[in-house]
């Protein structure tokens, strides 16, 4: 008995690769649309057949045609460093050295795999959300967000402190791959709900939303750049999200969003900015933030970067209103990472909800 490829419980061998392991037939059957692109040919891959004692298994995704186990020789790229070891993927890659693309750590832990699955890859990838005509993944799996173009070789390392230390893939693996090939191109942002969404729909005030990346391109053309953040290095953009029929109850109000106080105007060039210093957009209704470079923004980290906005920030703006731009470039002066991280590690040690109505 093995853990159960799907979900872990102790399971029985599948009779045809003996590899994978199954608790019941309905984890057997979830699993069965990738798990049968490899489970024929595993034998032929099994540790008898290893051509050399420095070549590990992996799993090439072909321009055209179906996945398949390949062996990759592992070799020392310079012999001064005999850990550092890269697979060579020359003969499927081309000369250039392959982009490589880790599988992140926090879609990995939710399904607790042995590996780090490194995704090995040539052509530069669009990201523009069409949908390409050989896209290895969207042949494969039916769905991708990404229009990976050419070949793509998976290869397994190991955990933690053994991840320069290539390992076989297996078919356990491709599980893992698939979902992540799905959803790789989602991005994952907060929506700030209003205080209608949060009582007609039981919401929190900020709620971790997923994205398709092409969903979002208007959000990065078109949505304010927070000009906090950006002095914070969390380049952030925020849109107001459109109502939806069900929220339009013009007896209920809506409040003016969280979101305001991450825009409060730093500018100092004009007359115009000197008169509008700390001001902020009215946002009413939810609010829609991602992080411009598309990394995952955390629910908790945007509501701590709200309320240094409005508890810290926002008075001290205040109180100099009506000085000299000297003296609000002091202000100013006091945005910086540092100080929000300070600010960040108090707030989240109180465990403090924002109180702003
Ligand atoms: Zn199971
Ligand atoms: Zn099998």
């Amino acid at each position: 008995m093995a853990p159960c490829s799907v979900c872990a419980k102790p399971g029985k061998a599948c009779s045809g690769c003996h590899n994978s392991f199954y608790c019941s037939p309905e984890c057997q059957k979830e699993d069965r649309r990738t798990h049968r692109l490899l489970c024929k040919t595993f034998k032929a891959f099994d540790d008898d057949h290893r051509p050399t004692t420095t070549s590990k298994r992996a799993i090439h995704f072909p321009e055209k045609g179906k996945c398949a186990f390949i062996w990759v020789e592992i070799r020392s790229e310079n012999p001064l460093f005999h850990h550092w070891m890269t697979p060579d993927l020359r003969i499927i890659l081309g000369e250039d050295d392959p982009k490589t693309l880790n599988m992140p750590r926090d879609f990995a832990a939710e399904k607790d795999p042995r590996h780090i699955i490194e995704i090995n890859y040539r052509d530069a990838f669009t990201q523009s959300g069409s949908t390409p005509k050989q896209s290895i993944a969207s042949m494969v799996f039916g769905k991708t967000n990404v229009a990976w173009s050419g070949p793509v070789v998976a290869c397994g390392r190991g955990l933690n402190f053994h991840s320069h230390i290539y390992q076989d893939l297996d078919t356990t693996d491709l599980r893992f791959l698939d979902e992540f090939l799905q959803r790789y191109g989602i991005i994952r942002g907060v929506r700030i709900n209003c205080n209608v969404t949060q009582e007609l729909f039981g919401k929190p005030i900020f709620e971790e939303i997923f994205m398709q990346e092409k969903n979002v391109s208007e959000l990065f053309s078109e949505g304010q750049q927070s000009q906090i953040a950006h002095r914070i290095g969390t380049p952030l953009r925020a849109c107001l999200e459109i109502p939806s029929e069900d929220m339009e109850d013009p007896l209920i109000s809506m409040k003016y969003s969280y979101a305001t106080w991450l825009y409060m105007n730093c500018d100092l060039d004009t007359k115009h900015d000197l008169k509008t210093w700390g001001n902020a957009p009215e946002y009413q209704g939810n609010a829609i933030v991602v992080r411009q470079d598309k990394k995952r923004l955390c629910p908790k980290y945007l509501e701590a970067l709200f309320s240094w906005c409005w508890q810290n920030l926002q008075p001290k703006f205040k109180a100099v209103t009506k000085q000299s731009k000297a003296k609000r470039m002091q202000v100013l002066a006091q945005v910086t990472k540092e100080d929000f991280e300070l600010y960040r590690e108090e707030y989240e040690k109180e465990g403090k909800t924002p109180s702003y109505d």
